[in-house]
């Protein structure tokens, strides 16, 4: 029997772990866009490198959780690299798996450390994959461990803009010339459930990645950039949302001028909100062709009295869930609960309407 306290913080000691092992980089990540945030939205990245120098204030309530960076860490160190370099084809050589291995290259503005490089290659090494030439003796490989809710037909648009960068660095500043990287989604559950795509290097997306960077170095404020989260469904995770929907706000006009556009000027908006109501047809009718093709599945499953189809090629699943639990809110407040103090006002956001007409009124 010890006489001193033992008293276990069991979440504590993850967190005293995490904490002592965050990743430290040997450049200053505020000067670089890395080829993880190349792709996504240019103003979070702004924010997260200069926001609070320039006096802006992260979401109070916002918590960076660091369950799903250390997951990947933890699968990327014990399961990913020890295969990749163990189980390769023989005469190939895998780099920078180890955290001691590597390497984080900066090139002008944009920098990128590439998750492993596979070299010694022979030119149909990604034959399994449908290329039939790799047109150099190596390949760059991208690891990342998915959540098992996530849907994948092809890599996600962020994580394709991430091959393209690190691609272009690694043929701009190595005597390795891939033109191809692999990107590797793993299950997070299912560590048997392995999909590479392939992603071949396109000159014209590096030479964005570069105008992006410029772009990101030359803006003096987030207002400078557009945000491009909102486009990309990518502001559930950021911490800047309420500093991002002030600067959006405030690019709102309030007062309506007349006469404010030429007559040249209005002729291509009244053809911008042509397009525009055209392309919402578009999107309405192919909904609705989605659903009926939806309903025509759901026939067949009924019919087969089954929740799952599958084969090589698809996979369907239907299946009930159960509603969420929620507080009755007007119910507790003509109970006599006042709510009031617990109220809070959510960011506001930009609303457009737009009407066409071929027909003059
Ligand atoms: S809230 Fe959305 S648009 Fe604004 S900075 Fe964050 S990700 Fe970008």
């Amino acid at each position: 029997m010890t006489n001193s306290s033992t008293i276990f913080d069991f979440k504590g000691m993850f967190q005293a772990y995490v904490d002592e092992h965050q990743k430290v980089w040997d450049h200053d990540r505020a000067s670089t866009l890395g080829a993880s945030e190349a792709f996504g939205c240019l103003r979070k990245a702004w924010f997260d490198k200069r926001g609070e120098d320039a006096g802006y204030k992260p979401d109070e309530d916002f918590v960076q959780g660091w369950g799903a960076a250390e997951r990947g860490n933890i699968m990327e160190e014990h399961w990913v690299v020890p295969v990749l370099e163990t189980y390769n084809p023989e005469g190939t050589r895998f780099h920078f798996g180890s955290k001691e291995d590597q390497v984080t290259y900066v090139y002008g503005a944009n920098s990128a450390t590439p998750d492993g490089l596979f070299t010694g290659c022979s030119r149909d090494a990604l034959s399994l994959y449908g290329v039939d030439d790799l047109e150099a003796d190596c390949f760059l490989v991208e690891i990342k461990s998915i959540d098992p809710r996530s849907k994948l037909d092809e890599e996600k648009a962020i994580h394709h803009g991430q091959a393209q960068q690190q691609l272009g660095i690694i043929r701009s500043m190595t005597e390795h010339k891939p033109m191809y990287c692999v990107i590797l989604y793993i299950n997070a559950s299912f560590y048997d459930e392995i999909t590479p795509f392939v992603v071949r290097f396109d000159e014209d997306y590096w030479r964005s990645a570069r105008i992006r960077a410029k772009q990101l170095n030359a803006a003096k404020d987030a207002k400078d950039i557009y945000a491009e989260g909102i486009l990309m469904d990518g502001c559930e995770y950021c911490k800047w949302k309420t500093a991002c929907a002030g600067i959006n706000k405030a690019a709102v006009p309030t007062k309506e001028k007349k006469s404010a556009f030429t007559e040249v000027q209005l002729q291509e908006l009244r053809d911008l909100a042509r397009q525009e109501r055209q392309a919402d047809a578009d999107m309405k009718a192919a909904k609705e062709r989605r659903d009926d093709l939806r309903v025509d599945m759901k026939d067949m499953l009924s019919r087969a009295q089954t929740k799952k189809a599958s084969d090589d090629h698809f996979k369907i699943s239907w299946v009930w869930q159960d509603g969420r639990e929620t507080v009755d809110t007007k119910a507790m407040e003509a109970d006599g609960i006042d709510l009031s103090k617990y109220k809070k006002k959510g960011n506001g956001f930009e609303k457009m309407t737009i009407s066409y007409s071929d027909s003059v009124e």
